[in-house]
């Protein structure tokens, strides 16, 4: 395989084999590489260096609360769906030190952590994933007040994504609008073409930035065939959704429903555990926590994610606004799908799964909404039949 000319736009074929160049290529571009590995029993986004390192041949089972690891008959590098990391912990640390004060022989230091920023490559971001980054750049780098640590950490990132070749047991990127293929947003996007004659890669390019980088690895222009193969893919799998979501008027709906009995209901079972906030990869909150030892040579400011599931979070003056987990529930589900839109002009939800998948009883986003909708819709009926 020879290495042609690319540009923006432009579609090659990569071999397996030459998915380790891309890595070694960014290794050598002094970037972190960061990618899907399997540990623990998932599929976790961790620091890779080879092929190897990545889920030869596993797959994902998931339903509302449950999760599962299972071998594939085939050798597929990304032959499953999103696991409970999103890219969000890299951009938006779960703890990120804001600074630190320490007094010495030389006086008084102030430091500030994490400085310089890595430099991330991700290897394997989904659609809704990109989705999901491009909702937390509205948050975190946008209005007059960008955050530092994102949006270093945002401007310096290489994004390879790879267009989903299976969807998950609780995806519904497809009602989202997300999914299953990455339109835009990445560096270099790749399907996975694998069948009993080969194992190849097709590659489109986002950028100059992801030219450049192809430029450096054996690629070589893609075939008609293999751009079909390539849309039979995302095709297929935009049919696999495990769920939907009916987001026509769905603002309306959950805005003018503050009162309905599906919230006592989804209380009853609802822990306030916060699995769904740390899992979402759109969620942003934080709390902030300081520090100071007792001999009081140092202190530190130190930034955490947060939950709105917790009490404290919305502690002020005294007391907590939501105090029951039905208001709490109530506050996210809405946040996410209703008033994100009055705040940033989209939906806060991206149709990942996560927060069904790691819910530890199973409460599913899809199906709350739908319960609301349904009783929501034969109670207009109703009201039209009896008018
Ligand atoms: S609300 Fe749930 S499905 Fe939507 S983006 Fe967050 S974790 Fe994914
Ligand atoms: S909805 Fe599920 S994951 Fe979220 S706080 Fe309640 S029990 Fe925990």
């Amino acid at each position: 395989m020879v290495e042609h000319p690319v540009s923006k736009g432009d579609k090659a074929v990569i071999t397996r084999e030459a998915l380790q160049s891309l890595i070694d290529v960014l290794v050598a571009s002094r970037y972190q590489v960061m990618g899907p590995t399997v540990r623990d029993g998932a599929i976790v986004y961790d620091r890779i260096s080879s092929v190897p390192d990545l889920p030869v041949g596993w797959t994902d089972r998931q339903e509302a609360g449950r999760y599962s690891l299972a071998r594939r008959d085939d050798a597929a590098l990304f032959g499953f769906a999103v696991g409970p990391h999103s890219w969000k912990r890299f951009l938006h640390p779960p703890v990120q030190t804001l600074w630190e004060a320490r007094t010495g022989a030389d006086g008084l230091a102030i430091t500030t952590a994490d400085e310089p920023s890595p430099k991330f490559a991700f290897i394997g971001v989904r659609s809704c994933e990109i989705h999901a980054i491009a909702i937390q750049d509205r948050v975190f780098c946008e209005g007059p007040y960008p955050d530092p640590v994102y949006s270093i950490r945002r401007q310096d990132a290489f994004i390879v994504a790879v267009n989903c070749a299976q969807a998950g047991g609780t995806c519904f990127c497809v009602s989202m609008q997300t999914g299953p293929k990455a339109e835009s947003g990445f560096d270099l996007a790749l399907t996975e073409l694998l069948d009993e004659n080969a194992h190849e890669f097709l590659v489109e390019v986002g950028t100059t930035n992801g030219a450049e980088v192809l430029a450096q690895i054996p690629h070589r222009p893609a075939s008609d065939a293999h751009r079909a193969a390539a849309d039979a893919v995302v095709a297929h799998t935009a049919t696999q959704m495990g769920r939907t979501l009916e987001t026509d008027g769905i603002k309306q709906l959950l805005q003018g429903n503050p009162n309905h009995s599906r919230w006592d209901e989804v209380a009853e079972r609802c822990l306030s555990c916060g699995n769904c906030t740390m899992v979402c990869p759109t969620c942003f909150c934080t709390t902030v926590e300081d520090h100071s030892d007792l001999a009081g040579r140092s202190a530190g400011r130190v930034r955490k994610w947060d939950s709105c599931f917790t009490m404290d979070f919305s502690y002020i003056h005294g007391g907590s606004i939501r105090k029951t987990a039905r208001s709490r529930y109530r506050q996210w589900m809405t946040h996410k799908l209703a008033s994100w839109i009055d705040q940033f002009g989209t939906s806060g939800c991206v149709g990942c799964g996560r927060c069904i998948t790691w819910c530890p009883v199973g409460i599913d986003i899809t199906e709350e909404a739908a319960a609301i909708r349904a009783t929501h819709t034969a109670a207009k009926e109703n009201e039209h039949g009896g008018a």
